[in-house]
């Protein structure tokens, strides 16, 4: 009988511009830890990381109390997480974590669920960070690699993204607003015109092109959201700078990671990575904003170690 089980999940970007809520992608820049064993009664959370440690404000410990409700487990359950994504700078920090619970909550009790299950109640921890449950980045931590999240019923399609695609994240140092993820929420338009909604679909379906064709250039080059990325970019100092210094260094593409502030360049190996982070950092120097730029690849999903 297995009495501990411990996961590793990889951080995502989620929406990749036009893919607003459906399209998310696992990078190997930063990683979660969770080890999981059946102890005592209820459910304990231990972590040295600047989370919360109640259970049902935690986004892992509240997959662990769904799941628990829903398999009728007597058994306690103590949680140690070590956290390797930093919270709340849109790279699915909180989403990671979830992921890692569902997978290894799933080993831990032998329930042999699919992977769209696992996604189903990783995504009801989100309710804990974001307020509310949303898929793009527990999917991309679960599945790895690219996917596509449509809802009702939830269905993942995940595509394995071209060898050669290189990400630039840059992570600014600033103060993320409590409840990000609302406050981005709610400077995006409730009503938007047909023919950007036309153009953010068009770039939207080149970039699935993109992963299916194994074409980097076609995906970076697709990366052009006019619907939110303009609503959400006064949001983060410096974006204009930092997203045209990265483009003249060699990006191919550059949006907002997520609800943001991080801000993801898209490029191919054959271009220098490392120049185009230096780029986005030059760029937030700019708002007098300090930032930490790191060159990331795609990620594989969350595994038990
Ligand atoms: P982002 O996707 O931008 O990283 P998140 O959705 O991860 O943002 O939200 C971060 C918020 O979620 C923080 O306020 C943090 O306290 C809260 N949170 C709850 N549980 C976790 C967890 N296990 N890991 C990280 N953040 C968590």
């Amino acid at each position: 009988m297995v009495e501990s089980v411990k996961v590793r999940a990889p951080c995502s970007t989620a929406n990749l511009g036009p893919g607003f809520d459906v399209f998310g992608l696992a990078l190997d820049a930063y990683h979660d830890e969770i080890q999981l064993r059946k102890k005592g009664e209820g459910i304990t959370i231990e972590s040295s990381d600047h989370i919360p440690l109640q259970p049902a404000k935690n986004s892992a410990g509240l997959v662990i109390k769904e799941m628990t409700k829903k398999f009728r487990i007597k058994s306690g359950i103590s949680m140690k997480i070590k956290k390797g994504v930093p919270a709340g700078f849109g790279m699915g920090s909180s989403a990671a974590s979830a992921a890692a619970a569902a997978v290894a909550f799933n080993s831990l009790f032998e329930l042999d669920l699919d992977q769209n299950s696992l996604v189903q109640f990783a995504g009801l921890g989100e309710k804990a960070s974001a307020g509310s449950i949303h898929y793009d980045n527990v999917a991309a931590s679960i599945f790895g690699g690219f996917v596509i999240v449509r809802k009702n019923p939830l269905d993942v399609i995940s595509i394995d993204p071209p060898k050669d695609l290189v990400l630039c994240i840059a992570i600014p140092k600033i103060t993320v607003p409590h409840k990000k993820t609302q406050v981005s929420r709610s400077v995006l338009p409730q009503q938007i015109k047909l023919s950007d909604h036309v153009s953010n679909l068009a770039n939207a379906s080149a970039i699935t092109a993109g992963f299916m064709k194994k074409d980097v250039n076609l995906i970076g080059h697709s990366i052009k959201d006019i619907i939110v990325e303009p609503a959400r970019k006064h949001l983060i100092p410096g974006f204009d700078k930092v997203k045209a210094n990265a483009l003249a260094a060699g990006a191919f593409g550059v949006t907002i990671s997520g609800a943001g502030p991080s801000i993801i360049a898209f490029t191919s190996k054959s271009t220098d990575p490392k120049k185009i982070c230096k780029a986005m950092e030059m760029g937030f120097s700019f708002s007098k904003t300090e930032c930490t730029a790191v060159v990331c690849k795609p990620s594989k999903g969350a595994t038990i170690i």
